[in-house]
Formats: structure tokens, sequence, C-alpha cells
């Protein structure tokens, strides 16, 4: 038997009792014969609620003090697991995200893993011990300070160290049955998938569906580890995320993978921007080195009486005060009018690989929105996605129409949601 890497959500050990379930799970996989390595994220919403602490006594909290603080979640769960799994007999060691050799670059609040090395994890593992890992955290490289990998960021350490450990399997545990068509909070009849491309499964992720961390598809594809997302709370088999399915997997993938949404993002226009080369540039020269990243961009037409222009994108919403900072910093090289901000959008996006020789999707997807009777603001499309900016108060009710109008339904079970708050 192997070693297999688990990773447990904030909702899976939101309390004492889910950090007692999630123990007994993890010693039945270490008696089946398994070396464990565990990687656990903070309990429920701490780290939301260490946000809005930090918020309240500073509107731009300092990176450095930020990640510091935010580790703390994970800490706090880490030591607990350990100690419910002594009580049950067997033997546990915690590590920091730091301990465990988690190295990465020094962006904080989004540092990216530039190497693992997890000799401390082989050695406790070696003595017999479940190797228990602080999630989305680990150290700089350079500054050897505390760093966290962003939001969601526990998915991306548990495949990191799956693939320096050359685990057989990444097993992501959380409070859905798996990955379905559509988040199931919000499309009861969202059907599971049993398995799916790591390449559907990146666009999914990095159009919100935030199961899984888009960062962590991208590291289980580049090291070919094959992802299994289940629910702690049920024993039901979830979803393969891999290259190519195995065993009883379904051999063909869907046209359609599924919908997407994502409330997180606001949008900012800089208005009457002069049309001459170089403005663009300027713009996002300024957004880049503030170090935001971006999604999508719409430059209108310019007015032919004025020769200006308005240039619109999207980014996340956490990063919107630092983005308008930045800009208005940069006010006299790019030579604007106004800044506009507005935080109330969604984004809705159907993702599938057959899109590509399936003629018809894009025209299926806009007319599903306008049956709703759903605005469009803004489109972006890629080769196996397309995705629209709408008002956030009609997100719901597109996703649901434009899953049932590509037949997405399921005719039976709904989806369960076992726990959470869908904070
Ligand atoms: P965890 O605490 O385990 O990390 P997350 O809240 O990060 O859990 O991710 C699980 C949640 O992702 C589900 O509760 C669900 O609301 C949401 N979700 C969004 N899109 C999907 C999807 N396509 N399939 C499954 N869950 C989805
Ligand atoms: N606790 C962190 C968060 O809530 C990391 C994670 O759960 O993956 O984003
Ligand atoms: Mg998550």
């Amino acid at each position: 038997m192997g070693l297999v890497v688990q990773k447990y959500g904030g909702s899976s050990v939101a309390d004492a009792e889910g950090i007692k379930r999630v123990a007994k799970r993890i010693v039945d996989a270490k008696k089946s014969g398994h070396q464990v390595v565990v990687v656990v994220s903070a309990m429920g919403d701490t780290t939301d609620e260490l946000i809005d602490l930090a918020q309240q006594v500073s509107p731009i909290p300092a990176g450095r003090e930020f990640d510091m603080l935010l580790t703390a979640g994970e800490r706090i769960s880490m030591a607990l697991l350990a100690m419910a799994i002594k009580n049950l007999g067997h033997e546990a060691q915690s590590f920091t995200g730091s301990q465990a050799g988690v190295i990465t670059d020094s962006v904080h609040n989004k540092a990216r893993i530039i190497d693992v090395t997890p000799g401390r994890i082989r050695t406790a593992l070696d003595e017999g011990n479940i190797a228990i890992v602080a999630g989305f955290q680990g150290v700089s490289q350079d500054k050897k300070d505390i760093t966290t990998l962003g939001r969601g960021g526990s998915d991306t350490t548990a495949v990191a160290l799956a693939a320096a450990l050359e685990a057989e399997v990444c097993e992501i545990y959380t409070d859905v049955d798996g990955v379905f068509t559509a988040d199931p909070r919000v499309v009861k009849k969202a059907r599971k998938i049993d398995w799916i491309s790591f390449e559907d499964m990146l666009e999914l992720a990095s159009s919100g569906s935030k199961v899984l961390l888009h960062r962590c598809v991208e590291y289980a594809r580049r090291y070919n580890i094959p992802i299994h997302v289940r629910s702690s709370f049920s024993g039901l088999p979830g979803t393969w995320v891999s290259n190519e399915p195995q065993g009883n997997q379904p051999m063909e993938q869907a046209i359609i993978s599924g919908v997407a949404h994502d409330t997180s993002e606001a949008k900012v226009t800089v208005v009457g921007v002069p049309d001459k080369p170089g403005e663009a540039a300027t713009i996002f020269r300024a957004i880049a080195d503030a170090q935001i990243n971006i999604d999508m961009v719409v430059q209108n037409v310019s007015a032919a009486s004025t020769g200006l222009t308005d240039i619109s994108f999207t980014l996340p919403k956490t990063d919107g005060r630092k983005a308008i900072q930045a800009l208005e910093q940069a006010k006299s090289a790019i030579g604007f009018e106004s800044l506009r901000y507005d935080d109330q959008i969604a984004k809705i996006s159907l993702v599938g690989a057959g899109m590509k020789t399936n003629p018809g999707v894009t025209a299926g997807f806009f007319e599903a929105l306008s049956n709703a009777g759903v605005n469009i603001e803004l489109i972006s499309t890629s080769e196996i996605r397309i995705s629209v900016v709408t008002r956030a108060d009609d997100v719901n009710e597109a996703v649901r129409a434009v899953h049932s109008a590509f037949g997405l339904d399921s005719e039976n079970d709904e989806a369960v949601v076992y726990g959470g708050t869908g904070r």
C-alpha cells in the first residue's frame, strides 16, 4: 500500500465533532495499510473571521502581518486534529507549512510554491506517524517570512505535497459529494461528475467553482497527480480529476462539463482614456506593479468627436482598493477623466472541451440568458469556455437557466450539501 495525501477543508473540521469524525476517517486509512499525510484547513469560517478582524484595525493590512495572522487558523486545526488522532490510539504529529518544507516566493497573500522539501514529513511517516500539515501556508525562500497561498490555498498544499512525496492519489475531502455540473448550493438538480479532465477542471476552477482551486489543478496536471474530490461526510465515491479516465470511469467526456459562477470579482472602468498607442500598456503596467491579476478586459470603440475611449476590466474584489489607488497614482501618465468601480457583478461561465467541435453552443448560451431576462455586460471566451458578466442579483437565475438549457439537470437525486456556510 502506498502513500496517500488527504486534504480536509474548513467545513469538514468546523467544530470539535467534525474534527473527531475526520480523525476516525484518517485512522481508517492508516489501518488499511497506507502511509497518511493530512493537509488541513482552518476550522469553518475562521479565515474569513480573521480577515474581518484585520480590516477592523487597518483597511489595507500590511501583507506580512496579514499572512502571520491568517496562518494561525490552520495551526489551530492541525494541532486539534493531531490530538484527536492520538486520542484514538494512533501516533500523529502536526507541522506548519514551513516545517513541512513548503517554500514559496515572497508575494504575501498569494505566494507561489517554488519548492517542497518534506524531509520532516518523511521522517515522521517512517517513524509510524500520521503527518498533519497546516494548509495554505509556506515560508518565503529569500526573507524566511511566513506566507499564504491565496484563498482556498490548502488544495494547492495538498497537491504539492502529493507530488513531492510521490503519493498514489491526492484526496480532497469537502462538504459535497464531488465536482458537480454546477454549484449544488445554487442548482439542486446539479449532477455529480464521475470523471473530468484536468483541462475542463482548470477552466471550471478558474471560472469560480471553488470546490477545487485553479492553482491546485494546474499543479496536479504538471506532476500528473490524480485528484479524488469527495465528501468527508459520506462514504460515496466522488469525482476523479486526471488526464485519462481509469478503471470504470466513463470513457467519454461530456460536451459540456458544467456551469460555473463567480461573485468574487469587481469591475473597474477607466473613463475617458485618450485613444492612442501605449494607453492600455500604461494602465495595465500600473495594475501589474501592484501585484494584481486581472481577468476580463474590454475597450469600447472611441467616440470620434472626442477621441476618448473607456477601458473596463475585472479583478478580485479584494484587490479593488489597491487597484483604484494604483490608477489614481498613475493618473497623469494615463490621462483618464475618471474611474468607476462596481462590485455588484457576477461572472457566469459555460465550460466544456466539446465546445470546440459543436457549433451552436455560444448561441444556446446567449439564448438561455435572454430567455431568463438576464442582461450581459461583458463577454470573454477561450476555446473551451464562454463567460459573461451580469448583475450580481441575476446570478442564481442565470446559472439555473443555462444549466437547464444544456440538458445538465438530473432527473432524480438532488445534490446534497452536507456542511459549510457557502461563505
Ligand atoms: P472546503 O471547505 O472543503 O475547502 P469549499 O467551500 O472551498 O470547501 O468548496 C466546496 C464548495 O464548493 C461546495 O460547498 C460548493 O458550494 C462549492 N462549489 C462551487 N462549484 C461547485 C461545483 N461545480 N461542484 C461542487 N461544488 C461546487
Ligand atoms: N483557510 C484558507 C481559506 O479559507 C485556506 C483554505 O481553506 O484552503 O481560504
Ligand atoms: Mg476550498
